[in-house]
């Protein structure tokens, strides 16, 4: 861990303050008569319950961009995200627990209702633009932190899901903090960051992603040119699953939603339809179809991503 020891040092102090408020995540064996007869352990690394708001990976993501930031002199953080974005979320709050301002570009016309996530980002102070579809594709262009045509000085800019090289490291220290062996290790993927970052650890030899999205081979290589950028070579055998989107991002069945309800009461770990249902779904689709040797312990990323369901 002499790697993780260094970048703690390396931490802005306002970092290691709010980080000082942050529990370390539970992991929670799932107990199953079906996981059992197949001499399978699943477990789960409840990064839900890092912090009652700043919920999952995206603190893991935002650890060490905010880090560049703070070092680089920023003030300001302006990034991009939907109307029910958890990376706008977590990002608002920590900014404001960070006394950084913060800029998000919303994708679509501004409701005539808000949302519970677009108040919360308001009630933080994050000042909202609402751009159209065009608008916010074009802005998927920009990928480094100065990018941005148009940015002032002390502005950093963070692309859509905090989808940079420099999240890895924040997600590699979850994988550390596994205090058990295992053999697969399982996320959700939007962007990808987060498998990157798992990737990112020694300590990870099997990796599955599981796209929440439609068409998303195209994971591979982001994943493959995030670890790239950092100059990481993942010793890792792992895949992307591009079959359970669900018709889409943000997109759900009967049968998702079923799956998720039974999974909730009988284990009492609460998921979203978004990311985390999808996870365990593909995940007891792997299990029933006999993916796993037996003998396997598995250990699934519960990414957070609750306050989404607010709305
Ligand atoms: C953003 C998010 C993800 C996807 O993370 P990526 O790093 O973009 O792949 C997964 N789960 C939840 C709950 C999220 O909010």
């Amino acid at each position: 861990m002499g790697h993780q020891a260094s970048a703690v040092t390396d931490l802005h102090p306002r970092l290691q303050e709010l980080q000082a408020k942050l529990a370390v995540s539970p992991l929670t064996r799932i107990n199953d008569p079906e996981l059992t007869e197949r001499q399978l352990e699943l477990w789960i690394k409840r990064d839900d319950l890092l912090h009652p708001i700043i919920s999952g990976n995206k603190w893991r993501k935002l650890k060490y961009i905010l880090n560049h930031a703070l070092h680089g002199g920023a003030d300001c953080i302006v990034s991009m995200g939907g109307a029910y974005s958890n990376h706008l979320h977590a990002l608002a709050f920590t900014g404001k627990a960070l006394g950084l301002k913060t800029i998000g570009y919303i994708r679509g016309e501004r409701p005539s209702q808000l949302n519970a996530t677009l108040h919360d980002l308001l009630d933080w102070g994050m000042e909202l633009r609402f751009v159209s579809r065009g608008e916010y594709r074009q802005l998927r262009d920009y990928h480094d932190y100065d990018s941005l045509p148009g940015l002032q000085p002390g502005q950093y800019w963070l692309p859509e899901g905090g989808a940079t090289d420099l999240a890895l490291q924040g997600v590699a220290e979850l994988v550390d903090e596994i205090e058990i062996n295992f053999d697969t290790l399982a996320v959700a993927c939007g962007t990808g960051t987060t498998l990157a970052g798992l990737l990112a650890s020694p300590l990870t030899r099997l990796a599955i992603g599981v796209a929440a999205l439609k068409g998303g081979d195209f994971l591979i290589d982001d994943v493959q040119q995030l670890l790239n950028k950092q100059g990481m070579t993942s010793q890792a055998d792992w895949r992307i699953l591009v079959n359970y989107h669900f018709g889409g991002f943000a997109k759900t069945t009967p049968a998702l939603l079923a799956f998720m309800q039974d999974f909730q009461l009988r284990h009492d770990i609460e998921l979203e339809p978004v990311y985390t249902g999808k996870l365990l779904f593909a995940l007891y689709g792997l299990i029933r179809k006999g993916y796993f040797p037996a003998g396997q312990r598995i250990v699934a990323v519960h990414t957070g991503g609750l306050q989404g369901k607010r709305n």
